[in-house]
């Protein structure tokens, strides 16, 4: 019998929950607010349950695959923190649900599976390829080598949390001073609030393209892919993330931003820029397919 598996994409405002075919094909496909699962507080049991209701009638999957905007524990089992979502953190949700499933349940940095679903679709499973997802937060994911590099503690990519000299905003992790604090989907909500109120965020980039404000924030967008870039020299770099999706996303200026700091002549001679497909299916599909890495290399 086919192994199916179960990609959830648990962001900060939408919970996607696909079953994946060994063929990479979604057969079933659901979409909800993440609020309507936190709102209760007992987060294991709604997700339990939310999985479940998914599954009605179908057999248990080979294995379920959960990704939070978080740092997760070393073993897959934990959300250790989650600066953007209230009510993960400190949750074993792999034995929580697992028992429960009935099958594995692995839990993993949203990021990493939204790469993972790049590397499959373009065939990069031997190259070094680097992730930036600028949602509500500033996302990071790092494929070396052909693997997915964790860390020591499985915190790795934590780009969004990097020091900026002479910023002293305090973040959501609770330090002050990070990338997050003024180069993400939250900051830019926010101008749009004090700047234009009642206008949709979503609009900013087409209605407002000659606010300073953007330009200033396209050069903090940049710091920390061009940082990254000079750190470790991948052959590709991807971004994605719902800012970067955004109608009028100028992608020119941001591209022009990170090459000002590349170290020339190389990588500022070699490196390409890719969009993340935003497809909404993406996110489970990416984690199909890094379970599927995952449990054949464990
Ligand atoms: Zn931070």
């Amino acid at each position: 019998m086919e192994k199916m598996m179960v990609g959830i994409d648990l962001g900060a405002t939408n919970l996607r929950i696909g079953l994946v075919d060994e063929s990479y094909r979604v057969v079933k496909f659901e979409r909800s607010l993440t609020r309507e699962l936190v709102c209760d507080g007992d987060t294991l049991r709604a997700l339990g349950e939310c999985i479940e209701r998914f599954l009605d009638g179908l057999p248990a999957p080979e294995a379920v695959v959960i990704g939070f905007p978080a740092v997760v524990s070393g073993d897959h089992k934990m959300v250790r923190q989650s600066p953007n979502i209230a009510g993960f953190d400190n949750i074993n949700f792999a034995d929580g649900l697992s028992s429960r499933l009935k099958c594995p349940v692995i839990i993993e940095r949203d990021c990493n599976l939204l790469l993972a679903g790049e590397i499959y679709a373009r065939g990069m499973e031997q190259e070094s390829v680097l992730g930036f997802y600028i949602g509500t937060g500033y996302g990071n994911a790092l494929f070396l080598n052909g693997r997915f590099w964790e860390g020591a503690d499985g915190a790795a990519g934590e780009i969004g949390h990097i020091p900026l000299y002479g910023v002293h905003e305090r973040c959501g992790c609770g330090n002050e001073g990070c990338v997050e604090s003024i180069g993400s989907g939250a900051r830019l909500v926010r101008h749009v609030k004090e700047t234009y109120p009642g206008e949709d965020v979503a609009n900013v980039f087409t209605a407002h393209p000659d606010d300073p404000f953007l330009d200033a924030f396209l050069e903090v967008l940049a710091i920390p892919i061009a940082t990254e870039v000079n750190l470790l020299n991948p052959a590709h770099i991807i971004i994605g993330g719902g800012v970067a999706a955004m109608q009028g996303f100028p992608r020119e200026k941001l591209e022009k931003n990170v090459l000002h700091h590349v170290r020339r002549p190389v990588p500022f001679e070699t490196l390409r820029f890719l969009y993340a497909d935003d497809n909404p299916q993406a996110s489970v599909l990416g984690a199909a397919y890094y379970a599927r890495r995952y449990i054949h290399s464990a």
